[in-house]
């Protein structure tokens, strides 16, 4: 299992010798100890966030609501980044509660939904349609998948899914309706009236040549509905702006009206980083997560507010999620594993236990990893430790829609990544068939209680394994062996004749015997028995396989293996 260590908010190198202690203090749960003589005392990271905000919320005098705030950017399908930040938002705020439980606090998802669209994304339908609207406010581009009233709206509707499904319930909050019901107009006007201190603020960070053109001003050209405009005056005493139609956006080109248009209801927009300010003024926003991508933009952002006299939240970065190759993943692209995938292979309840982690540290996010994190959900079940009972209990607070789904136990002996090489082995896609299995084994102790949750299990195990062998190349089983392993193979055969199926350890030994033997590279050897009986070439203990796949499978899956390989290397003699 990782690391507790993981969940902590400050870098601190600890060997896994060093012992730290746990106890409620003034800062929130903290760990405390020595390391090599020093005292050290760190806490879990949404106790860390707490902390900041408190010294925030410190200097209000009045009891409004403190407000948490996420964002997302509806140009996209949403990501499990876009989830992450109203998972990690979740704790910060109950952690807050737990401490202050006389404040009240509000949590809003605002989604800004009048962004332009720059591009198409690569992973909607009916691109060339999509493409038609490039350059206008995403409520205001049809919706390429045919369901909703708009582009946003359709985005916006996945993710207020993916929320409901776990519980979570923020106050939604959009751009369009903040901006059309004149909501944002008060800051509006203020921006209006200076903005010669906000592009003091923003001119300096843009390169030469766009600063001439730049306004925090975005006006929606009233003929094309585009944001191909540039603004050419100010009118501060009418509230309005001048604008010509006369740039690109998105590609698009101006049409090449001008105008003259009132900055209230929703007429024009402002840019996103004075957009981001504004939001934090007219919401009262106190705190709010970002990407470490957006660092910059909350820098500049915060200095709007200050030159506006408003104070900026407190703001507190994430590192960002990677694919497999290390690349960030992207809404537009969909590379990484999606969150409709995650959800596929295990259950809800392993994306919230991995959010719990650290989110300081770069994350690779593959199928290998919703393995290993669903093991490690399991044993959160299991282990009922004081650090477990802890996340349980935040995990089931912020997230009431997981629990109702089944009953949070589990103490049964074996976990999903074992689950999934059994599946392999069985080769049989039948949930029943596999659950019945399960249950009949005698090598296996599934607890009674567990019996629902585990064929729950079964399921997302099937799935992932069919999942694995959509990606697995197709040849992956015809192995060319050397002599030593098809003889190692032939002995193991005989020897697992009369072998006792019931002590996985003494087949454990067997096993490796047998290699050692043959002078066969260990990690090859137990690699080829997993290739042999599950096609995958990891897996679990092998004793513990071979036990519970007992003698007959076992034997017909190596058997198989061993005249499948011997097949192609005479193939291979007679071509050559
Ligand atoms: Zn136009």
């Amino acid at each position: 299992m990782c690391s507790n260590l993981d969940r902590l908010g400050t870098t601190v190198v600890v060997s896994s010798e060093v012992r730290l202690r746990k106890g409620y203090s003034a800062h929130g749960w903290v760990r405390y100890g020595k390391v090599a003589g020093v005292k050290i005392m760190v806490s879990e990271w949404w106790d860390q966030e707490v902390e900041l905000l408190a010294r925030r919320t410190r200097k209000q005098v009045n009891s409004q609501p403190v407000i948490f705030e996420t964002g997302y950017g509806p140009s996209g399908l949403p990501h499990l980044g876009t989830f992450a930040e109203v998972a990690r938002t979740s704790f910060v705020r109950w952690a807050f509660t737990k401490r202050f439980p006389d404040i009240p606090s509000r949590l809003i998802a605002f989604s800004d939904d009048m962004d332009g669209l720059r591009s198409v994304p690569e992973n909607v339908p009916n691109k060339d349609m999509v493409r038609l609207h490039l350059g206008k406010p995403l409520s205001s581009v049809p919706d390429p998948f045919g369901i909703a009233d708009s582009f946003s709206g359709h985005m916006i509707g996945r993710l207020k899914s993916f929320l409901a499904d776990f519980g979570f319930e923020p106050e939604f909050y959009s751009s369009s309706e903040c901006y059309y019901s004149g909501a944002f107009d008060a800051g509006l006007l203020k921006l209006l009236e200076n903005v010669e201190a906000v592009k003091a603020v923003v001119l300096p960070t843009l390169q030469p040549e766009t600063r001439v053109t730049w306004s925090p001003f975005l006006p929606i050209c009233e003929v094309c509905g585009r944001y191909t405009t540039i603004v050419s005056d100010y009118h501060p005493q009418d509230a309005q702006i001048s604008y010509a139609c006369s740039t690109e956006f998105g590609g698009a080109s101006g049409c090449g009206n001008t105008g003259r248009v009132s900055v209230r209801g929703g007429k024009v927009k402002v840019g996103w980083k004075v957009d981001w300010a504004l939001r934090w003024m007219m919401l009262g926003v106190d705190y709010e997560m970002y990407g470490k991508d957006l660092i910059e933009s909350a820098v500049i952002s915060g200095k709007i507010c200050k030159a506006l006299g408003v104070e900026p939240p407190v703001g507190s970065f994430y590192e960002l999620f990677l694919d497999e190759e290390g690349h960030k993943i992207s809404k537009k692209i969909g590379n990484g594993i999606s969150l409709d995938e995650w959800r596929s292979y295990a259950p809800d309840d392993s994306i919230l236990y991995f959010l719990t982690k650290s989110p300081k540290k770069a994350r690779k996010i593959g199928r290998e990893l919703v393995g290993k994190t669903t093991d490690e959900f399991l044993l959160l079940l299991k282990q009922p430790t004081a650090d477990n009972e802890l996340l349980r209990t935040m995990m089931a607070a912020t997230a009431p829609g997981i629990c109702r789904k089944h009953n949070w136990n589990w103490s049964s002996e074996f976990d999903f990544s074992l689950l999934v090489s059994l599946v392999g082995a069985l080769g049989i896609d039948d949930v029943a068939a596999v659950h019945s299995f399960l249950r009949d084994n005698p090598a296996l102790t599934l607890a009674p209680q567990d019996d629902a949750f585990a064929f729950e299990l079964v399921q997302f195990a099937l799935r992932y394994d069919r999942g694995l062998r959509a990606t697995r190349l197709p040849d992956a089983a015809a192995h060319e062996l050397s002599i030593g392993e098809i003889h190692a193979l032939e002995t193991l055969l005989q020897r697992l004749g009369d072998a006792d199926f019931t002590a996985a350890d003494a087949l454990q030994t067997m096993t490796y015997e047998v290699g050692k033997a043959r002078d066969l590279g260990l990690r090859e050897w137990f690699s080829l028995l997993y290739q042999a009986l599950t096609k995958n070439p990891t897996g679990p203990r092998l004793g513990t396989l071979l036990m519970l796949l007992g003698r007959e499978r076992s034997e017909k899956k190596l058997q198989e293996f061993l005249n499948s390989a011997v097949k192609s290397s005479e193939k291979d003699e007679i071509s050559t």
